[in-house]
């Protein structure tokens, strides 16, 4: 496996490689978890090689959040990423990533309004904008990206399409431990006593889930079912409980299309997310 740490390295790999060496790319912040190594798998099941890139990307953090403290295991990350049979790893510095200087943004309008796009002003704008310079680097025949961060991967697939990116994107189902947390870089910050309070996230989805299957269409009585189960769970804050469609990612009054449930909650500093797809 090569680990590649510049742009300049990275492209010089790739040139070496024949047109039906094609690659699958994961795009990741390191500390990786099951949850990353079933996009892996899902890659290696389907593209010659798997690139996987390791970058904790400045521009997606807001001043007040987790980025000086975000994890970086990249020793333990390689050997993941070897084990899985991965082809290679990006992981360039940010100062080789981006010139002092630099000033383009990419900005995928309109999806961005509501959920995280409203609690993280400027999140998105920096995820696209990363997304779409490493999609530029490493050169992908498809790339992979998890439910988990539901709105991140519907505003790159729109990305992709209204910018005609030759590339196909697939999302991949979120990985939950057996308690029902989805798996997440994050969760190494939680004590004991918060990470399992934090189950009442995907308890309360899914109970949500089940008054929608027979028959519950109102986003209020679906949002209430979520909201009493996460309060009983005594989290430091919640950010927000939603209720929206999955064409334009906006609120929905009543579940005639479909949907995502999605939230955004606090157990200590630690802010974790979570969502279903309905319909
Ligand atoms: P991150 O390193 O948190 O930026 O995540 C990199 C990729 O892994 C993103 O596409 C995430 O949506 C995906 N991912 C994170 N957690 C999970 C999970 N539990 N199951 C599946 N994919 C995940």
């Amino acid at each position: 496996m090569e680990i590649l740490k510049t742009i300049a390295d990275y492209r010089q790999w790739r040139k070496a490689m024949t047109p039906d060496q094609g690659v699958g790319f994961v795009p990741t912040m390191g500390a990786l978890h099951a949850g990353h190594l079933k996009l892996v798998a899902s890659s290696r099941g389907r593209d010659p090689l798997t690139v996987v890139s390791i970058f904790v990307n400045p521009l997606q953090f807001g001043p007040a959040e987790d980025f000086a403290r975000y994890p970086r295991p990249f020793d333990e990350d390689s050997r993941l990423c070897r084990e899985a049979g991965v082809a290679a790893i990006f992981a360039p510095e940010a100062s080789d990533f981006y010139a002092p200087d630099f000033s383009t943004f990419c900005e995928v309008a309109g999806l961005d309004l509501h959920l995280c796009g409203a609690a993280r002003p400027g999140h998105f704008r920096g995820v696209c904008t990363v997304v779409l310079k490493l999609f530029n680097i490493v050169q992908p025949q498809r790339a992979y990206f998890g439910q988990k961060d539901i709105q991140q991967a519907l505003i790159l697939k729109k990305m992709v399409r209204d910018l005609s990116l030759d590339l196909e994107m697939e999302i991949v189902e979120t990985l939950r431990e057996p308690s029902g947390l989805a798996l997440s870089s994050r969760n190494v910050f939680l004590s004991p006593d918060e990470r399992s309070r934090a189950t009442a996230l995907s308890r309360g989805l899914f109970l949500a889930r089940e008054a929608w299957a027979k028959g519950g269409k109102s986003a209020a009585a679906l949002k209430g079912i979520m909201r009493g189960e996460i309060e009983a769970s005594s989290p430091t804050r919640i950010d927000y409980i939603e209720a929206v469609s999955q064409s334009a990612l906006a609120p929905l009054d009543t579940l005639d299309v479909p949907a995502v449930l999605a939230l955004a909650v606090f157990y200590g500093k630690t802010r974790l997310i979570d969502n279903i797809l309905l319909g």
